[in-house]
């Protein structure tokens, strides 16, 4: 029946094979097994299972939440599938809403919370190989749709990993595993379902998604599931930038983006993201740049302390900004106009792989564009530095700048000092500053007068 099922799913005779040699059958497992309790369920998800299977559906929690309480870790979020449909879910809960197109679900509100309902999806309707171009997959075997309900069995087998396809039921409190994903997660083994190349054809985002998964969980990757990913990164190049640039976004913020990072340079997925990371982790200044930038990024999240997604960003191209803003420097451009020019470059040559959306690349260029200005520290400059809306940004990141040990230390004490006076020392340490500047100008002033006058005698006589 199983296998069946799998030939089904994947259509061609050796794929389902491979799976189902590898694979277990159903399998419920008790909770003396497993552990989980009811109790540890949140309570929006409980009370969406409990209504939809009063009302004679099925239901059960599914995905990261079941995965992360078996790892012992906190689940970021709850997830219901079920066999009802999107439109019958809708209807058992008034607050709700459908959304999505490629994959459509309900996202159920309760108090402040919101819950992703999905319907149990089944295999494509049509018989194509995946690489034919059908109107379900792309040239390349990417899925455009993915609305075709089924079982729940079928609906296992069209999840990403084993242990992404575990149903928790809270009403027995078993554990419904087709795939084998409860034993990968003992042997802490990500492994993903079915013929590794046509599921990432499929969905390349899924690359990413390992990638991450397995840097998160501290998971070692199965190896005919890791295999193939170098050679197909190219499909990246497919996905809509939206969802590329949240699947980024995701990595970013997991707590392990470093690891994350060093991981996908290592499988060469990060040509159709981040193409700069190569140049950038070249030079010792750049790799030790944004190894800080990402460690400070992970030791935040870790305490649950916000991170700007600018700021992530604005760091992992501040080195090629920086090349860039040289080059133009040494043309002979105004440092200002080569800072903007150089902005400009980089930016546009990002937005060619992962493009970031609008309300991010203006933060990010304003970040950029305030670093000059904590070096030139006379007058009001500072006053008017810190008065700006984004200055906390921009100040963490110089001091980052100084860590890194691409500008001089003295600059980020001084500002730590500035932050910490008051308004009479702050006038103060100004002044100081300012003194050998107004004496220069001063006397730059007197030189130019006295040369005035030798050209006005030179002339005269
Ligand atoms: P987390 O929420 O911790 O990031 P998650 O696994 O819950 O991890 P979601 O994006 O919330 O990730 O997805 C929920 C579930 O949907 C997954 O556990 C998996 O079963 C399924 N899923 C998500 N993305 C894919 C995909 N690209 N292909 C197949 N199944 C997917
Ligand atoms: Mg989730």
């Amino acid at each position: 029946m199983i296998r069946k099922l799998l030939q089904k799913v994947f259509k061609r005779k050796k794929t389902a094979d491979t799976v189902s040699d590898s694979l277990l059958q159903l399998c419920a497992i008790p909770v003396k097994r497993h552990g989980i309790h009811r109790n540890q369920i949140n309570s929006c998800a409980l009370k969406i299972t409990q209504e939809l299977q009063k009302a004679g559906f099925s239901a059960f929690v599914v995905g990261g939440a079941v995965r992360d309480l078996l790892l012992g870790l906190e689940p970021k979020d709850f997830d219901v599938a079920t066999n009802a449909t999107p439109e019958q879910v809708r209807s058992a809960f008034r607050r709700s809403r459908i959304i999505g197109r490629r994959f459509r679900l309900v996202h159920v509100m309760c108090g402040l919370e919101t819950v992703e309902v999905s319907t149990f999806r089944g295999p494509s309707p049509d018989n194509a190989h995946p690489l034919e171009v059908n109107g379900i997959t792309d040239q390349h075997g990417r899925l455009l749709h993915d609305n075709v309900f089924g079982s729940q069995e079928e609906d296992a087998i069209r999840r990403d990993f084993t242990m992404n396809a575990l149903y928790y039921d809270p009403a027995t409190e078993e554990i419904h595993d087709y795939l084998n994903g409860y034993e990968d997660i003992r042997c802490r083994t990500l492994r993903i379902i079915g013929e590794p190349v046509s599921r990432y054809r499929e969905d390349p985002v899924r690359m990413l998604r390992a990638v991450r998964l397995a840097a998160k969980l501290g998971l070692q990757m199965d190896a005919k599931t890791a295999q193939p990913i170098g050679d197909l990164a190219s499909l990246l190049q497919n996905v809509p930038a939206a969802r590329l640039f949240d699947e980024m976004l995701k990595l970013l913020l997991s707590g392990h983006s470093l690891a994350c990072v060093v991981d996908l340079r290592a499988r060469g997925l990060h040509h159709g993201l981040l193409p700069m990371l190569d140049i950038i982790l070249e030079q010792p200044l750049g790799e030790r740049f944004i190894t800080l930038a990402l460690k400070d990024t992970d030791e935040r999240v870790l305490q649950n302390r916000p991170v700007s997604p600018a700021f992530l960003f604005a760091s992992l191209l501040w080195h090629e900004v920086l090349a860039n803003w040289n080059r133009y420097k040494e043309d002979g451009e105004k440092p200002s106009v080569a800072l903007y020019k150089a902005m400009d470059n980089v930016l546009a040559k990002q937005q060619k792989n992962l493009a970031i959306p609008r309300r991010f690349s203006a933060t990010i260029q304003e970040i950029w564009i305030m670093q000059p200005r904590f070096e030139s520290r006379a007058g009001r400059g500072p006053f008017r530095l810190i008065s700006h809306p984004r200055f906390r940004a921009a100040y963490d990141f110089m001091l980052l700048r100084a860590e890194s040990g691409e500008t001089g230390v003295e600059i980020a004490s001084w500002w730590k000092d500035f932050l910490s006076a008051n308004q009479e020392q702050r006038d103060k340490m100004i002044q100081t500053l300012s003194s050998p500047a107004k004496k220069r100008r001063k006397r730059n002033r007197r030189k130019s007068a006295i040369d005035k006058i030798d050209v006005a005698e030179k002339t005269a006589s």
